[in-house]
């Protein structure tokens, strides 16, 4: 009755509040890796929410520069940790919001690593994709009762500005025009959608992307470092009760290497590859400032990139960025420019996201209010 609704709108409303705010932020630290030689890390010191990098002097006068970010995780962080305080937002996922979780930082910074894992997968070591679809895979099992849940993904590889679909079966070298589907709210309508049920699929079908991801790589260029990575997951679900649909999706971006590349010392290819690169983060920045700054003009269409996140970036959407910084004394010039870059995008303000759920659900519970409170109007 009456007091099912008003908790209903409570839940709503807190929900919504829950997620006012700015974009996520995580700094992620790498650890020096085993057969490197020593040296001292360029973190000064770092805390919860802050970090503090040692830089020569001509980066600040008193070689130091400090940062403040959501979350900053040490070399030491697990896997286990880096998810746990990414699970909330993949959850919401579930609840009809739009996700989008990136992986931002010098090549060799970690972004796969958080990503995917480190090449030997364990139970201990994998990822978050894995652990997130893994997740999805409970909590709708937890909810079967209630709510029938549909999930499925896409795996698109971003390569100076072309769009390949990684779980193609009927070769690779398509184009891939943008486009929504009304039906699902996907931008690559033709690319494949893969209903997935259990994570042994899951594996199956990111093993398939990995091997098509590597078709496109020459023998001597680490072509993953150079192009960005997406695993989209769709979810739908349907209450038993109601009927009602919502819809949510995710995002999960492992982006090209963020290193500036000397354009007096590239030619051809890679001069091509690092023009792309540097446009399409770039573009990936002013979307999030613009954003920021609540223009009405937001130029998602600067890049396939943004387009291809359009409905995941801004304020009807839930994002996190995962920033990564090695640790490395040769690298802080790198560093720095990645702490710059995420505090840049960790200043913006979005407004509360929106679940995707079908109107007619609010009009009924509206109608509902209005209703209950003629009902109390009658009996004062
Ligand atoms: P990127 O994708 O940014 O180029 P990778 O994820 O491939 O970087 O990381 C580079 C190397 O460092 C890999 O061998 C990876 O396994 C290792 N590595 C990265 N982050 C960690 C970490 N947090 N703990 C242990 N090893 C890591
Ligand atoms: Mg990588």
């Amino acid at each position: 009755g009456y007091q099912r609704v008003l908790e209903e709108n409570r839940k709503l409303y807190n929900q919504v509040q829950d997620l006012k705010g700015s974009i996520r932020v995580y700094c992620r630290v790498r650890p020096f890796l085993p057969g490197q030689p020593n040296s001292v890390s360029t973190v000064h010191r770092l805390d919860e929410g802050s970090i503090t990098i040692n830089t020569p002097a001509k980066y600040a006068k008193d070689g130091r520069k400090s940062f403040t970010f959501n979350k900053v995780f040490g070399p030491s962080a697990t896997q286990e940790e880096i998810f746990s305080d990414t699970q909330p937002l993949i959850r919401s996922a579930l609840d009809g919001y739009n996700v989008c979780i990136f992986a931002y930082g010098q090549t060799g910074s970690g972004k796969t690593h958080t990503m995917t894992g480190p090449r030997e997968l364990t139970q201990e070591s994998v990822g978050v994709n894995y652990r997130a679809l893994s997740d999805l895979f409970l909590i709708s099992e937890q909810r079967k009762d209630t709510i029938s849940y549909e999930i499925s993904v896409q795996m698109l590889e971003i390569y100076n500005e072309q769009v390949r679909d990684l779980l193609a079966t009927d070769g690779l070298n398509k184009r891939y025009p943008f486009g929504k589907n009304s039906q699902n709210g996907l931008n690559v309508p033709e690319a494949s959608l893969v209903p997935v049920s259990s994570t042994s699929e899951v594996i199956g079908l990111m093993n398939i992307g990995q091997k098509n991801r590597a078709v496109g790589a020459t023998a001597m260029n680490d072509r993953s470092s150079r192009s960005h990575s997406c695993l989209t997951v769709h979810v739908q679900g349907r209450e038993l009760a109601s009927g009602t649909t919502l819809r949510g999706c995710m995002h999960l971006v492992d982006l090209a290497g963020s290193e500036r590349v000397d354009k007096s010392e590239v030619v051809g290819d890679r001069l091509k590859e690092a023009q792309h690169i540097n446009k399409s983060l770039s573009a990936l920045g002013d979307v999030i400032s613009s954003l920021s700054q609540k223009n009405s003009h937001v130029p998602y269409r600067n890049s396939k990139l943004t387009q291809l996140l359009q409905d995941s970036l801004g304020g009807q959407a839930k994002t996190l960025m995962f920033v990564h910084i090695s640790p490395e004394p040769d690298a802080v010039g790198e560093t720095l420019s990645t702490l710059k870059f995420a505090e840049r995008v960790s200043t913006v303000e979005l407004g509360a996201a929106r679940i995707n759920k079908d109107n007619s659900d609010v009009k009924e519970l509206k109608e509902q209010i209005a209703n209950l409170k003629a009902a109390l109007a009658r009996k004062e």
